[in-house]
């Protein structure tokens, strides 16, 4: 079957399906089991919802998307073609939203991880990240 979508069309696509338990947010989660870490998932009393915390390391993840959350200087973060005012306003939000719930994440004693989509492809790599995090 020929794909026809545009990459910034499936990547608005994949925003569209839902943020939960996208196969990138699963990829971090299973590095993290395989390390032996305890974590919680999508914690809805916290800013932002980060999509895992670990307790015992005052640690919080986001999960984001290369795209939607305009990961700096990655190829899939490109510009769409069209409408270029619309979305530059609504990633302008989307990273304002991001900033703010990591400074409050920090002001309640979290450290804030980042882990962007395309980070998630080599779960060699992945498995590096994590092990910096944590300092495994
Ligand atoms: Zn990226």
């Amino acid at each position: 079957m020929v794909d026809r979508l545009t990459p910034e069309r499936r990547s608005w696509l994949m925003s569209r399906v839902g943020s939960k338990n996208t196969s990138p947010e699963i990829r971090v989660r299973r590095s993290a089991h395989a390390l032996g870490l305890r974590f919680r998932l999508h914690r809805k009393d916290l800013p932002g919802t980060p999509d895992l915390i670990f307790p015992k390391y005052r640690v919080a993840i986001f999960v984001h998307g290369c795209f939607w959350h305009r990961h700096q200087g990655c190829s899939k973060a490109s510009m769409p073609k069209t409408d270029v005012s619309m979305w530059q306003a609504k990633f302008e939000r989307n990273v304002e939203r991001d900033e703010e719930n990591i400074s409050k994440l920090t002001m309640l004693g979290w450290r804030v991880e980042i882990i962007w989509e395309c980070e998630t492809k080599s779960a060699e790599l992945m498995k590096q990240r994590l092990m910096s995090i944590f300092s495994l």
